[in-house]
């Protein structure tokens, strides 16, 4: 994996020749231009001048943006309810900094004073503001920062507003450049339009990450200062599978790159017909794979890829992108097609996991000092019963279609899962009563992802069928590791023996109570984990859809028996370090012809 970012001119640039060094997100590689959006899709505007004449007119339009800003901020704050959680002082602290004269009065000045754009006056001096912030030692006002970032964003969005990019309809091929795409705006690229994009944030293990990886759009996330280098149609190349950026690349770099990127979709597409066949190892054992999807459309792929069923169907998607939430019937269509086209293999909703990194338009906690440990998941569905039931009634009813079962998200006591299970019960009961068709006949489980669950086990398999464990997560709550920080991405390690000995502990409470335990973080997705994985004994493996085959092969490549040995071995050993070399030096040369483009 390549960590951080760095700049290399090569010894023999032709022209500017440069490359930028990130976190290798989204395997593949694609050549084209770039294009250049500023945080929440704002294109973004550079310095021009204003004819005197024009100065008071600049100020404005100025004043006009901050006016909206301030009437958006009172809606948010009038229309968050009272129970929520939500520190609504925070937004107020951001509308008595949107009259702060530091603020407000600067820009003015800058306005009229250098006879600037009104964006350029205020990146300028909410620049400076941060900064002066964030130097302080006093950690209240060092967050200060944060506000004056969040007001600086919403007053640009209201100055550019009408040039606003909406991603979804960017209608050139080109490569995204962009400070940080949240999971929404990646959820809305258009597959056959955006050829890959790279970020100055952002992490492998941020569902940005992951959704570029689903999607199959190469992506290199991370490097820091990407939109300060790359200007709008700089001809680029981007190696997703080794997390390198080159920019001007001179005529002999893009022939060898042409020619690397026809020889991965040939080895791709090798590697996808021999896949169809069930995975078993060397000595005859069957282990499932399964895929992830985050959109209904996915389903294709996994199939294609000769996945044996969806193992997390990511059910937030469908409510980003839009201001409203999606009706019971909007779910009820998009599920049956799921488990139309996959019956009789299994399908695994995961339910509504927003908040964390994931918002929706619809909702409007936004604000939240520590959001991946705020009201993310379950936790959100128990305080939205009506817009929770809405989602369950939508499941039982396509579950009448096919193999369904039901996992909640982000569960860290058993009084949520207790909820959470009668929360389907009512809705059962409330379908029975509307004489609608369902079937609530179905597996219910918990997506192991808080350490605590994992502590729980013992009790929390009580009350359900199987276990998932969702890697991404339980590593960043196990070892205090922001998934989507690309600061610390460098320490994300599903090696570390923390985490294999919760997953050790998992599976033999798994195996006591006899239930399943599947693995759908991306952990998974990686052959280099497989025989660990089978190792500890877990009952399927679900993984992004393109790294199916890749995970097949090394099934197909292992014997089973020897991977309980490999387990005590890697559980003896101190370091995250200490187990990839154990794995290398055991599996290097399979793990190599394998090919796994990382
Ligand atoms: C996980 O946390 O590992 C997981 C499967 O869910 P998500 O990545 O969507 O949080
Ligand atoms: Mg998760």
């Amino acid at each position: 994996m390549t960590q951080g970012s760095h700049i290399t001119e090569t010894p023999e640039a032709q022209g500017r020749e440069i490359i930028l060094t990130g976190i290798a997100a989204s395997p593949g590689i694609c050549i084209g231009k770039a294009y250049l959006v500023d945080k929440e899709g704002v294109e973004v505007v550079g310095r021009y001048s204003i004819a005197p004449e024009h100065v008071k007119k600049e100020v404005k339009r100025f004043k006009a943006a901050v006016k909206k800003a301030r009437d958006e901020l009172r809606a948010i704050i009038e229309n968050t309810p009272e129970d929520f959680l939500t520190p609504t002082s925070i937004l107020e602290t951001q509308e008595v900094l949107l009259k702060d004269k530091m603020l407000y009065g600067k820009t003015i000045d800058t306005i009229q004073s250098e006879s600037v754009n009104a964006e350029w006056a205020l990146k300028k001096v909410a620049t400076a503001a941060r900064e002066a912030f964030q130097a302080m030692s006093d950690s209240y006002i060092k967050e200060r920062a944060t506000d004056i970032a969040h007001l600086t964003e919403r007053i640009m969005q209201n100055l550019v507003g009408a040039v606003r990019v909406d991603i979804g309809k960017i209608d050139k091929r080109v490569i995204l450049v962009a400070p940080d795409l949240s999971p929404a705006e990646t959820s809305q690229i258009q597959l056959e339009r955006i050829k890959g994009f790279v970020t100055d944030k952002g992490g492998k293990a941020s569902h940005t990450g992951i959704l570029a990886r689903s999607l199959e759009i190469p992506a290199v996330l991370g490097l820091k200062d990407a939109t300060a280098q790359i200007k709008n149609d700089d001809l680029m190349i981007v190696d997703g599978s080794a997390g390198v950026v080159i920019l001007d690349p001179g005529e002999q770099m893009l022939v060898d790159y042409e020619e690397r990127r026809i020889q991965y979709e040939e080895h791709q597409a090798a590697i996808s017909r021999r896949s169809q066949d069930l995975a078993k190892t060397l000595d005859g054992q069957r282990l499932a794979v399964l895929g992830n999807i985050e959109r209904s459309g996915q389903v294709v792929s996994v199939l294609g890829y000769g996945g044996e069923g969806i193992g997390l169907y990511r059910t937030e998607f469908q409510y980003m992108g839009r201001k409203d939430f999606p009706t019971e019937e909007e779910l009820y269509d998009k599920y049956a097609d799921v488990i139309e086209v996959m019956a009789p293999r299994p399908v695994t909703f995961r339910t509504l996991d927003i908040n964390g990194d994931k918002y929706i338009t619809a909702s409007t906690i936004h604000e939240e000092a520590n959001p991946a440990l705020g009201l993310r998941g379950i936790r959100y569905c128990l305080q939205r019963p009506e817009v929770f039931r809405t989602q369950l009634r939508a499941i039982l009813r396509a579950a009448v279609l096919g193999n369904t079962s039901v996992m909640f998200p982000m569960v860290s006591t058993l009084r949520e899962l207790r909820a959470a299970k009668q929360a389907v019960q009512e809705a059962a009961e409330s379908l029975a009563q509307d004489k609608l068709a369902y079937n609530d006949r179905i597996q219910i489980g918990v997506l192991v992802e808080v350490p605590s669950a994992v502590m729980m086990a013992d009790v929390l398999a009580e009350e359900v069928d199987f276990f998932s464990v969702g890697t991404n997560d339980l590593i960043q709550y196990t070892l205090a590791i922001d998934r989507g920080n690309e600061k610390v991405a460098h320490l994300f390690r599903p090696l570390d023996p923390a985490i294999l000995r919760m997953l050790k502990h998992l599976t033999d409470v798994a195996k006591q109570k006899n239930i399943p335990v599947f693995i759908c973080g991306e952990m998974a997705s990686y052959p280099i984990h497989t025989p660990i994985l089978m190792g500890m004994g877990m009952s399927g493996l679900s993984v992004n859809p393109q790294s199916i085959p890749v995970v097949k092969q090394m099934i197909g490549s292992i014997r089973q028996q020897e991977t309980a040995a490999l387990v005590e071995e890697a559980l003896n050993l101190q370091s995250a370090e200490k187990v990839f070399q154990l794995l290398q030096s055991t599996y290097g040369d399979t793990l190599e012809a394998i090919d796994q483009h990382k």
